[in-house]
């Protein structure tokens, strides 16, 4: 084998899911996050279809991912009045298996953890490619040499910049941001929106959960600027708006990030390849947390296929994976979300409530999901070590 040592960025949904298949490969695994400690928080994500099913299925969790999901109910669509005027469906803010997006974290991380080695509250400070290796210096600690680098290290990829270049090179602010935050609104599933911008409560997606119209990129690492660019943009409003934005200063685990997409020609540069959100993202698409599992499982696979050749093995995932990706270079959330008009508000809502007309469309807009053929690697390769 002639990659042996990889070195992963980021412990989310695509870190942890590619050190569990590298490990089973034989490969020795390093996982470097920036957070001290995984990360919980985030809103319910979710799993659809046989590709999905298939993959945790090899992974041996979907009972646990089953067991941590939480149901996708309809919920209400409201006026200024608070009265309800449609139905958000259950099939729209959730697939067939929702799970929290930091309990689904924790059960990669504990699959992994005993097997391969996580350091915390570390990131990379450059890679610098030789012939025989990648060798890394980081925020703490000594320089290492690596054989493989893969950056799975979200939308805001540090090894893309790295590598690659500039963020604003491969990454496209779609014109929205979104927020999520935790705050005494009550129970009720409700959303309600006003042209370029929209405010839901309770339900799958978290507490208290916003998306708004905005040129402007989420100052990075602030929080306080963050808060007040959000209070901004909501400014002015009916509804419950003045008294949930009020409760904004004091939210204790405010998010909030741009709705933005990321577009690379090539996923993979030299002995460093990307994974997730960092290659293929395109934020509240409803498919990124699918999309890393599935493409950790194939990259890791081909990887082992190719006895760690890793130009064979990135030029393989790159030809097998990209159609299946397409999906993510397709939508715009924010424009479903928080439509920029009362007209365009009026006709979603119709869109949502009608379910007639809007299941065949959730196949349309689901079919790349399907896109792909999955090779059964731990069948192809027997490797004697698979349990
Ligand atoms: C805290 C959090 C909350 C989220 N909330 C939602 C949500 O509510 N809805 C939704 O649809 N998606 C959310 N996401 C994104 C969602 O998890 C991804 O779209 C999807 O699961 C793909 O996962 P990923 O592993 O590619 O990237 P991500 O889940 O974004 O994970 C990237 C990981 O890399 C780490 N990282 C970043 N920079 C560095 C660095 N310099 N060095 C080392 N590690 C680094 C991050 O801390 C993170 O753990 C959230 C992600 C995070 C981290």
């Amino acid at each position: 084998m002639t990659t042996k040592s990889i070195l992963i960025s980021g412990a989310s949904i695509g870190g942890p899911a590619l050190a569990f298949w590298l490990h089973r490969y034989g490969f020795d695994v390093t996982v470097v996050e920036k957070a001290h400690e995984v990360r919980r928080g985030g809103q319910a994500v979710d799993f659809k279809g046989p590709i999905h099913m298939t993959v945790l299925q090899r992974m041996g969790i979907l009972s646990a991912v089953e067991a941590a999901s939480v149901p996708s109910e309809d919920g209400a669509l409201v006026n200024a009045k608070g009265r309800r005027v449609g139905v958000i469906p259950g099939a729209f803010a959730g697939g067939e298996i929702n799970v929290p997006r930091g309990d689904l974290a924790h059960i990669l991380y504990d699959l992994t953890a005993d097997t391969c080695e996580y350091v915390l509250g570390n990131s990379i400070t450059s890679l610098t490619e030789t012939a025989d290796g990648v060798d890394v210096t980081f925020v703490n600690g000594a320089p290492r040499r690596f054989d493989v680098v893969l950056g799975a290290d979200g939308m805001h990829s540090n090894v893309r910049k790295l590598v690659f270049g500039p963020e604003a090179d491969y990454v496209t602010h779609l014109g929205y941001s979104y927020a999520l935050a935790t705050i005494d609104a009550g129970a009720d599933d409700v959303m309600y929106n006003e042209p370029g911008r929209m405010a839901a409560l309770g339900g799958l997606k978290a507490p208290a959960f916003f998306v708004f119209a905005s040129e402007l990129l989420p100052s990075r690492d602030d929080l306080d600027a963050q808060k007040q660019q959000m209070m901004d943009a909501y400014a002015g409003g009916r509804w419950r708006l003045p008294e949930l934005i009020g409760r904004i200063p004091s939210s204790p685990d405010f998010y909030m990030d741009s709705i933005s997409r990321a577009t690379l020609d090539h996923y993979s540069r030299g002995r460093v390849a990307l994974v997730g959100d960092a290659a293929y993202g395109n934020a509240l698409g409803g498919f990124g947390t699918g999309l890393a599992l599935v493409g950790a499982y194939v990259l890791a696979g081909e990887l082992a296929k190719a006895a760690g050749d890793h130009g064979t093995a990135f030029e393989k995932y790159e030809e097998k994976f990209r159609a299946y990706a397409s999906i993510s270079q397709k939508v715009n959330a924010g424009r479903l979300l928080a439509p920029a008009t009362k007209l365009g508000i009026v006709a979603r809502n119709i869109l949502f409530t009608s379910l007639k007309v809007f299941a065949p469309l959730m196949r349309i807009f689901d079919s790349p999901a399907k896109n792909i053929t999955l090779e059964d690697y731990d069948a192809t390769l027997r490797a004697p070590h698979v349990a």
